[in-house]
């Protein structure tokens, strides 16, 4: 049993030990106050209640340690709690909380912005402005696309997730639970189908060929390209179904982008920041965004998002246009600054590929195994499996939601996507040790197991 993390972090036993049933009565009486006090409209996962966690463990109150195969979606890359994140907030919540970085400037927050022009895709000259959520930073792109371009439409794809306020609503596909119920959505959102191997009529091989002339035939007929401010895609769709689009298919659609003056955004919100095995998705193609959308890996845990992108761009909005009162909070940006040397020092674009090498062999395995397995997908530490009644490509979200079941019965954490809900999604903290993603592979085959088959 080793005491992780390498990277700093609580001293936590890096070990599954469950002493209770989940949740456990400590768990289950605190969910009673949550269900007087807070909203339904927030879910949960797993109802347990941490009070701990580091490198791949989260303990719970009732003292049971949890393998994580989530990082709270994709945000604690680095760890829960990462040294050099710890540190540096540390250091600076006790220097100053906030000024607001449009009443009076700090340090950190130009130095967040350095290092995300440093490590996006492309070497062009490049401006950075920082929000605090996911959400607000692809309002903010399109904003500052539809500023840029004088254009009003916004490209976006079927299986799209890209938040929960009023337009990002709009951008996203999936009705329930983002969108039933809330609109009416904002205009000029159009949507096109994704480039899904899996789901392509006529098979995978017919996808990477016929893809990029569906997409643009339809932007041509439906919307016209000279109308277009914005084309927006995950590069790895996530919360769609991880749903890798095959090669050839981004670097096309940016080149399209190019030849309209349309602004190209990568929404890398939850594909970004190391967890590919490349420190953005689209480093994979050499794909360079016009603008790009960062947030969830981006500060240890830290709310903090941004947009980074091409300088003649991003400076085309009046001083001013852009801004909030907490946006680029000087401890998030701590956490941030923390959190991108820890990947730089720990080389966890490599670190994502080990996850990616120890886990592809064995989920390949058990789609061999269980024929209720469509598909194995994704890249790095963003992996993904889909299930569908076997033989056909119908969704199983029955049998998805028995194996999470199972999975979260025995203290492995792991979390589903997808537009119908049949598909299990794997985000390991990339410094999660192999030991525990071998015993967490293990619980997911057992799981399997108990299917009825
Ligand atoms: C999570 C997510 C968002 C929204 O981020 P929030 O911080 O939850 O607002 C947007 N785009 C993608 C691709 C995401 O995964």
């Amino acid at each position: 049993m080793s005491v992780h993390p390498t990277v700093g972090g609580p001293a936590i036993a890096q070990q599954r030990h469950l002493v209770t049933e989940i949740p456990g009565p400590i768990s289950r009486k605190l969910l009673a106050r949550r269900q007087a006090s807070v909203a339904r409209g927030l879910s949960h996962v797993l109802p347990v209640f941490v009070t701990a966690a580091g490198g791949g463990v989260l303990i719970d109150a009732d003292g049971n340690s949890l393998i994580d195969f989530g990082s709270g979606i994709a945000v604690t890359s680095v760890g829960n709690s990462a040294e050099l994140v710890v540190t540096r907030v540390t250091e600076q919540v006790a220097q100053f909380t906030h000024t607001c970085f449009m009443v009076v400037p700090y340090e950190g927050y130009v130095q967040v912005c350095e290092e995300l022009n440093r490590v996006t895709p492309g070497s062009h000259d490049k401006r950075s402005a920082l929000f605090n959520s996911g959400a607000e930073a692809v309002e903010n792109a399109v904003k500052i696309a539809r500023h840029a371009t004088g254009r009003q439409a916004v490209v976006v794809f079927d299986h799209a997730y890209h938040g929960r306020t009023n337009l990002t609503m709009a951008m996203t596909a999936k009705n329930m639970p983002y969108k039933d119920g809330f609109g009416p959505f904002a205009g000029e959102v159009y949507r096109v189908p994704m480039a899904y191997p899996f789901r392509w009529p006529g098979g995978p091989a017919r996808c990477a060929a016929e893809a990029l002339d569906v997409v643009t035939g339809l932007i041509h007929a439906q919307v016209g390209e000279h109308r277009v401010a914005a084309v927006v895609i995950e590069p790895i769709q996530g919360e769609g179904g991880f749903i890798v689009p095959p090669d050839g298919f981004l670097p096309g659609l940016a080149g399209y982008c190019r030849e309209h003056g349309i602004v190209f955004i990568a929404d890398e919100i939850q594909s970004g920041f190391c967890r590919t095995g490349d420190w953005f998705a689209c480093d994979h193609e050499a794909v360079v965004p016009d603008l790009v959308t960062t947030a969830k890996g981006i500060a240890g845990g830290l709310p903090l998002a941004a947009v980074t992108g091409r300088a003649d761009i991003m400076d085309s909005v009046q001083a001013g246009g852009l801004g909030g009162t907490y946006g680029g909070n000087p401890v998030a940006c701590a956490a941030a600054l923390g959190a991108i040397e820890t990947m730089t020092k720990e080389d966890l674009p490599a670190a994502a590929r080990r996850v990616g090498e120890v886990m592809l062999p064995r989920l390949r395995d058990l789609a061999r195994r269980y024929p209720v397995i469509g598909d194995v997908r994704g890249r790095g530490a963003m992996l993904a499996i889909e299930l569908v009644k076997p033989g056909t490509i119908e969704p199983d979200a029955a049998a998805t939601s028995a194996v999470a079941r199972a999975c979260h019965a025995a203290g492995l954490i792991l979390l589903t996507c997808g537009t119908h809900g049949n598909v299990l999604r794997f985000l390991p903290p990339l410094v999660i040790s192999p030991d525990l993603l071998d015993e967490g592979m293990g619980i997911l085959d057992d799981a399997f197991g108990q299917l009825p088959s």
